[in-house]
């Protein structure tokens, strides 16, 4: 061919801005793309990049990559990429259209991924209206993972999990999203297409440009399922891959228009903006002032506080209960409090702890793993968490005498029998009350009413109510006692 002859060829379609002009790979790898050869994923990428070019959103587009095949989008699209957590990509695509309602946010997903593992979150959102565009790359079959069966596997389909062809009797039949989608009442566009010939691929271009176009025009939720040949798994040449698409897959996914409503919709109007976080406690009728003058919250608000508790025993010491007490008191004191429980499957007798922290200002994490306090409801919990007690901090042990190599400079210790101080009281189960009266001494972060109305509300057996109150009572006696009497002092080598 003479180079006069070259000159007269025009590019088409070359390659769409959306897409970065280079790709990270290894080095010897530089010449292909993360897919196979024959893979469908890179003919809907490229038809998605085109779309975003001709509709001039490359600047506002964010694309959510799936789990699968398709995760590697993000080297591929030079727009703001996320990548979410297995089938989780529609419920980051309504948090990112939500909060940025003027971007334009696409969910690209396989059929592992949005069909499965992700079929609740396609489901709502679809439901709600999201106005997002979903991508739903469809080949029959788990790729990524070695090529286990998908809800939408065909009968008959031979994949790792179903060595002798999926059967409608073990594993159900193939699961037809975007029909089970379109019998949703908010749902505006839903076309099946495929990759199987020319004529598809033309088809399913228009389809990809039509769900991206919705959204910019603010219509709501919109899909394109694409069936999409996967020749690796399938083990099939490109060429035979791409006819069972057309020959074999179609016959299960008929292709066609589910949901057209983008005539009669008119635009959505923009979400009614999240309130402020510090705005919500007036609106739940929670602020300050909407509380009664002499509420326990007025009193709590005027300190910093930062009270870190572990508490830690045998399951049925009532290591969650002494937990739930404190944190529900903190809450009624109107402090930030979060109460997180820990325990064993055994109903009884396992070990168990929760940790809790109540706090002036907003909790950042529920974890308690530097205790301010740690409450030892026996000696295997105090050797676990021993360790971990900040320096300056407290452990409450219920024992009669503390283990010598438990001792740390810088930790003070309250050890009691507190299991045989409670059944003097009536019953050893309130040895966790006894605890929590000693433990409320230490800092006085709460007032005793928010404890007596948080007792009101978890306890509902009117005498255990009383010997609660009382083994408080006796805790707090305790405390004081050891205190005069230097005796927790002695247990440690700590500076008072
Ligand atoms: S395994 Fe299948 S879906 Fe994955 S890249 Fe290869 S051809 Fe594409």
């Amino acid at each position: 061919m003479s180079s006069e002859a070259v000159q007269e060829y025009t590019v088409a379609q070359g390659r769409a801005k959306s897409f970065y002009t280079r790709y990270e790979r290894k080095d010897e790898l530089q010449h292909q793309t993360h897919y196979c050869p024959g893979c469908g994923h890179g003919t809907v990428h490229k038809m998605l990049a085109h779309a975003i070019d001709e509709l001039g959103v490359q600047d506002r587009t964010i694309l959510i990559a799936p789990v699968g095949c398709a995760v590697f989008t993000y080297y591929y699209f030079d727009v703001g990429n996320v990548q979410a957590a297995h089938g989780r990509a529609p419920a980051v695509a309504t948090a990112m259209k939500r909060s940025r309602p003027e971007s334009i946010v696409i969910s690209y997903q396989g059929d592992g991924d949005l069909s499965a593992i992700g079929a609740a979150e396609i489901l709502h959102a679809a439901n709600r209206g999201e106005n997002i565009s979903v991508i739903f790359v469809n080949n029959a079959i788990y790729s990524m993972t070695g090529g286990q069966a998908a809800p939408t596997t065909l009968i008959g389909q031979k994949s790792t999990t179903t060595p002798e062809g999926r059967s409608a009797m073990t594993e159900g039949y193939p699961l037809h999203v975007s029909e089970l989608l379109a019998t949703l009442e908010a749902p505006v566009y839903m076309e099946r297409v495929g990759l199987g010939d020319n004529k598809q691929i033309a088809q399913a271009t228009r389809a990809v440009r039509r769900a991206v176009e919705n959204q910019t025009r603010g219509l709501g939720f919109s899909m394109v399922e694409v069936l999409s040949p996967c020749p690796t798994i399938w083990k099939m040449n490109p060429i035979d891959a791409q006819r069972w698409v057309r020959d074999v897959m179609e016959k299960t996914f008929p292709l066609g228009v589910f949901r057209d409503r983008t005539k009669e919709t008119a635009p959505r109007h923009a979400l009614r903006p999240a309130p402020a976080l510090d705005a919500i406690p007036r609106l739940l009728g929670l602020a300050e002032e909407d509380l009664p003058a002499d509420h326990a919250h007025t009193v709590a608000r005027h300190r910093e506080i930062d009270l870190q508790v572990r508490i830690a025993g045998f399951g049925g010491q009532g290591v969650l209960l002494l937990g739930e007490v404190l944190a529900e008191a903190g809450l009624d004191a109107g402090l930030e409090v979060s109460w997180l429980p820990s325990y064993g499957p055994e109903m009884r007798s396992g070990t168990s702890n929760c940790h809790v922290r109540l706090s002036s200002q907003p909790v950042d994490s529920p974890l308690v793993t530097v205790p301010s306090v740690l409450v030892a409801m026996n000696e295997p919990s105090l050797r676990k968490f021993d360790l971990t007690v900040r320096s300056g901090g407290w452990v409450i042990y219920n024992g009669d005498t503390f283990p010598a190599d438990c001792m740390r400079d810088g930790v003070h210790v309250l050890a009691l029998p507190f299991t045989r101080l409670a059944a003097e009281l009536g019953d050893p189960r309130a040895a966790n009350m006894v605890m929590l009266g000693a433990l409320l001494e230490i800092d006085g972060v709460l007032p005793r009413a928010s404890i007596e109305a948080a007792l009101g509300r978890l306890v509902k057996n009117p005498r255990w109510i009383e010997l609660d109150e009382r083994a408080l009572a006796r805790g707090r006696e305790l405390f004081k006692e050891s205190l005069r009497q230097g005796s927790w002092a002695k247990e440690s080598r700590a500076e008072a």
